[in-house]
């Protein structure tokens, strides 16, 4: 049996970047992923604030490494359409580098993995994790082939399905904080802005849609539509005719991709944004990322967030070893930390989230401080991100 102070099941983004803080600490560690890298994962491809931010804490050097790899490109714009008539734009200065950069999760996990340390992480990728069991000496985690890890600590960074949430924190999934998505590749899609724009749409429908269009270095363009899980049930949406008809007949989409051809097959996926009402620690684990609910309701970042909880979470397993202490009561902090970071800003967007259920409401609300925020944004952004 192997025996180590921290595992991390789980080499996301939340994962990698806890990874990646303890090696910058000097914490030897396992680091499990059932998918051997390059591995895909369902998502919009869109990093913002905290990626950069997340980046930034981790080394300098990832950040320029980062900004340097062709495989990544950067936008200074963005533009959410309330209605076809009804949009706010969020312009980067010129001094600065970009407001949004989109990264095939394809190729910036493999980035972060890539970077993780040959010292102090020790990978077993494409080994998933099949049983988990606490005891006094630890946790003891078995794996698919039957190699068994006893741990100090674990973090759970195994994504929305967690199996960390499920058998240690006991947590289940609530549909009322959760969005269902589908998603697909496309290309020869036309009319696009030079600008590399961010097309964010809400389409109303029974309830409202989340539509976006990212372009990719590679000239392909990721779409994603999705709504509130529980929503999306109540009123018999099938996302996958909606997104359908979107393209199709969109009257400010269908002739951008009049010629356009699917590259893949649609995928369906989870988005949850349960943090406030889940339990992310207790004896012997922490939970990162989507694992911990932590995406935000609004505008669906979950990139970033997990990846600041990882530095987060490896700043709490820090202390832990120097005070050789892994229970419930001295990790309740962990959960501080992460309120004091996160608190305000998805509470803002769970307040957001729940406007845009309106839309009069909402167009009204948008129309009378569309100015002030297009002006504030900047600076704000400036604050949370790089
Ligand atoms: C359609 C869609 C669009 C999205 N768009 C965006 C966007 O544009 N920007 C953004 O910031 N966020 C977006 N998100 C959210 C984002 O994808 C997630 O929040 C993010 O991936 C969370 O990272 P994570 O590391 O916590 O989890 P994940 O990325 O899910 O990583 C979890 C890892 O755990 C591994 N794992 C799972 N189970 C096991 C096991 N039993 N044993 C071992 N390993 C295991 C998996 O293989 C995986 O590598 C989107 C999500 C969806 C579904």
């Amino acid at each position: 049996m192997i025996k180590t102070d921290v595992c991390i099941i789980g080499a996301g983004p939340s994962g990698a970047s806890t990874s990646l803080m303890l090696s910058k600490m000097k914490i030897s560690h396992y680091i499990i992923d059932k998918s051997t890298f390059p591995r895909d994962k369902t998502c919009g491809d869109g990093l913002i604030l905290y990626a950069y931010k997340s980046l930034l804490q981790i080394d300098k050097k990832l950040f320029k490494a980062f900004l340097k790899n062709p495989k990544f490109i950067h936008s200074k714009n963005i533009k959410l359409h309330i209605n076809d008539n009804l949009n706010v734009n969020i312009n980067e200065s010129l001094d600065r580098d970009m407001v949004i950069t989109y990264a095939k999760r394809f190729d910036f996990d493999y980035f972060l993995v890539n970077h993780l340390s040959k010292k102090y992480a020790n990978c077993e990728f494409g080994n998933g994790l099949k049983k988990i069991k606490q005891s006094k000496e630890g946790v003891l985690i078995k794996l698919k082939d039957d190699k068994e890890i006893l741990a100090k600590i674990v973090v759970g960074a195994d994504g929305v399905n967690s199996i960390i949430s499920r058998k240690l924190a006991k947590n289940t999934t609530n549909k009322s904080l959760t969005s269902t998505f589908v998603n697909a590749y496309f290309k020869d899609v036309v009319g696009l802005p030079k600008s590399n724009e961010a097309e964010i749409r809400l389409i109303y429908k029974k309830t409202p849609l989340f539509f976006y269009i990212f372009p990719l270095a590679d000239g392909t363009v990721n779409v994603s539509l999705g709504a509130r899980t529980d929503l999306i049930k109540k009123h018999n949406i099938n996302l996958l005719e909606e997104v359908k008809s979107i393209l199709k007949k969109h009257k400010k989409i269908a002739h951008k991709f009049k010629n356009a051809t699917l590259i893949n097959s649609w995928r369906g996926w989870s988005i949850p944004f349960d943090f406030n009402s889940k339990k992310v620690f207790g004896d012997r684990f922490l939970l990162v990322g989507d694992a911990a609910g932590l995406t935000n309701a609004f505008y669906k970042e979950g990139v970033g967030t997990g990846m600041m909880s990882g530095i987060i979470c490896a700043k709490k397993i820090n202390e832990c070893l120097k005070e050789n202490n892994f229970s419930e009561s001295f990790l309740a902090s962990y959960q501080k930390e992460l309120k004091k970071e996160f608190s305000r800003l998805l509470t803002f967007s769970h307040i957001m989230a729940k406007m845009a259920s309106s839309k009069y409401i909402f167009a009204t609300m948008v129309k009378l401080f569309k100015n002030r925020f297009q002006q504030k944004a900047p600076n704000f952004i400036k604050r949370k991100s790089y």
